[in-house]
């Protein structure tokens, strides 16, 4: 047994090399002697057995051989395969052989001798087989007998409770008898007291006829047909898949690889469970360890399909049981797109919770927003009512005083007027100089004082806004000025059709005949006045000028001369009371409007009055 182990050990050791025949491979190595086709299923699932011990790729350290033999005509066709693949291995070191089904067991025992004498794993045979070719000294397993009929049977009469069995197999391949003795053993020794009805031998299209038509509570047994009554040969499966669509009742076995070709399952011989054991049983060895003794290889396994279309839930199957060919669930075939379903939701729930915090922010903000303008409204009009106040009691204080100062004025113009009249002609001409002066001064505060009311008074005349033709207003204020451009021989030239605005027509022609008046005042002595007034129209504005040839205004005193009391000239050169423009000023803001000096290329002054049109 110990050299065995070696021998395994070195083959295992080999595994993963990419199988390239057997003269290619150093070493000894594992020969798989396969009674079937490499396709069937049944091969696939004793890989997968072996794989799940021993790794996947691991078959590629064993050689596998298929005899094929329900497919290859038995007599000199199967001689002469046996003879070719022991030519084949005669001098190939073979550390163990795995033989799985009979033909493979009675090959490798024939040709032991001649292959070296490897031990040998046997593989799903029947006793009376196993008898024949096991060879205990040389260290022989037999692994996964032959099905146990007797298990399937209870299992499948548990499931489906029927009254009677129909049993189909074929006839013609060795095994066949094999098979069909062991099961009729099986009825025999469970007493179970059904008709049963073999259906051996027959032809495939009779068998297919008389499934279609099973009387109520019958189930099926197979037991596998590798040909059909005729000797033509089949796989297993093709008959099962073809018996189960047509059947009308649920179909029995006792093989776990025919799951999936119409059979319910059931309690059955599982490759796949041989192939694990033989693959534990080539690494205990290969570790030196001992080979525990092999286990049944009965499972149970249920088709998932079949379950569902004869109307059985898995609460009614034995704990344990496997079910295959599940189909995937709606999770499992959209596993991804429902992760990203769902992340997508999760980014969306995020989205959705950042949105709605900014929503309460925003709101939190807008609501703050409208307290704040709510106080700012109250705190403006609060504001605009002081100040209107505040407005009105300074006028009142300007008038008052403007008033009260006339007073003192007009009895020092008074006394003055007696002294002078008490004094004569005889009095002193440097006394008479000096009251002179004093009567002026108390005139010209007088002017003062008048002006100060007059400006303190723009815009509170109680007059109510009406259309003011501008070209009435100017002829007004000429009309005014009329003794003083007579005096100076002013030559002043009006546009026609100045326009009409929106106003008050006294505060207006005030406004006009301050402008003209200084254009006449402030000329050079000797000079001849010459103004002109003139006007365009600007959008929803007019613009009215006042442009003389006099003394001119330097363009840095152009703001300050709007000033209250601001004066460019003396007294002695040109008297005023430095009121007028102030008083245009606030004129033209009452209107809406706006003053301001520009430049006259040809010398002098222009003075620019914007209006509003407003009515008319
Ligand atoms: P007043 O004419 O009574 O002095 P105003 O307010 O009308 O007061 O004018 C302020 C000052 O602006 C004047 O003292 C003068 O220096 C200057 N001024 C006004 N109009 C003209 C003008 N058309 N040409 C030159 N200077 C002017």
């Amino acid at each position: 047994m110990r050299s065995w182990g070696r021998r395994i050990a070195a083959a295992l050791a080999i595994v993963g090399a990419v199988g390239c025949g057997p003269a290619a491979a150093a070493g000894p190595q594992v020969l798989f002697l396969s009674s079937f086709h490499k396709d069937l299923p049944a091969q696939r699932e004793f890989e997968r057995g072996l794989e799940t011990v021993l790794g996947r790729g691991s078959a590629n350290g064993i050689l596998f051989e298929f005899l094929d033999s329900p497919r290859v005509p038995a007599g000199d066709a199967a001689e002469g395969m046996a003879a070719l693949i022991e030519r084949k291995y005669r001098s190939v070191p073979l550390s163990a052989v795995i033989a799985w089904g009979r033909p493979a067991a009675e090959f490798a025992a024939t040709a032991r001798g001649r292959l070296g004498r490897p031990p040998t794993l046997f593989v799903e045979i029947a006793d009376d087989v196993a008898a024949a070719v096991v060879d205990r000294s040389a260290g022989d397993l037999v692994y996964a007998g032959q099905a146990n009929y007797g298990q399937s049977l209870v299992e499948a009469l548990r499931l489906s409770g029927p009254e009677r069995l129909v049993v189909i197999g074929d006839g013609t391949v060795p095994t066949a008898a094999v098979r069909q003795a062991g099961f009729k053993d099986a009825v025999a020794a469970l007493g179970i007291g059904l008709p049963v009805e073999y259906l051996v031998e027959r032809p495939l299209e009779e068998v297919l006829d008389r499934v279609a038509q099973l009387p109520p509570k019958t189930m099926i047994f197979y037991l596998l047909s590798f040909s059909d009554g005729r000797g033509t040969p089949m796989t297993p499966y093709e008959v099962a898949q073809r018996i189960s669509a047509r059947a009308n009742a649920p179909m029995f076995s006792a093989w776990a690889s025919l799951m999936g070709s119409g059979v319910v399952g059931g309690h059955v011989l599982s490759i796949e469970a041989a192939g694990e054991d033989v693959g534990a049983a080539l690494r205990a060895l290969a570790a030196g360890q001992p080979v525990s003794a092999p286990r049944s290889a009965m499972r149970l396994v249920y088709d998932w399909p079949q379950l569902r279309r004869w109307g059985w839930d898995e609460a009614s199957l034995p704990p344990g049981s496997a079910i295959v060919n599940r189909p995937p669930s709606a999770w499992e075939i959209y596993r991804w797109e429902m992760s990203l379903v769902a992340a997508s939701m999760a980014a969306l729930g995020s989205l959705a919770g950042f949105l709605a915090r900014a929503v309460r922010s925003r709101d939190a903000a807008l609501a703050a927003l409208a307290v704040e303008r709510a106080s700012l409204a109250e705190r403006v009009t609060v504001r605009t009512d002081e100040l209107a106040r505040s407005n009105a009691e300074l006028q009142q204080f300007v008038y008052a005083v403007s008033h009260d100062l006339r007073q003192p004025l007009t009895a020092i113009s008074a006394y003055i007027t007696l002294i002078q009249r008490a004094l004569g002609p005889t009095a002193d001409a440097e006394v008479g100089h000096h009251l002179a002066f004093v009567g002026a001064g108390a005139k010209r505060m007088n002017a003062m004082i008048g002006g100060l009311l007059d400006y303190s008074r723009v815009g509170h005349s109680g007059r109510s806004t009406q259309a003011v033709d501008l070209g009435v207003v100017v002829a007004e204020a000429l009309d005014n000025l009329q003794p003083t451009i007579a005096e100076c021989g002013a030559l002043v030239t009006v546009a026609d059709g100045l326009p009409t605005v929106a106003g008050d027509d006294l505060e207006l022609m005030r406004l006009f005949q301050n402008l003209i008046g200084n254009a006449i005042k402030y000329v050079a002595p000797g000079l001849r006045p010459e103004v002109a007034v003139d006007w365009v129209a600007e959008g929803e504005a007019v613009r009215i000028t006042v442009a003389d040839n006099g003394i001119g205004i330097a363009a840095d005193q152009r703001e300050r001369v709007f000033g209250v009391f601001q004066r460019l000239v003396t007294q002695d050169e040109y008297a005023g009371t430095g009121l007028g423009l102030a008083l245009c000023r606030k004129i033209a803001e009452h209107h809406g409007g706006r003053i301001r000096i520009e430049d006259n290329p040809g010398g002098g002054s222009v003075f620019a009055v914007e209006l509003p049109r407003g009515a008319g």
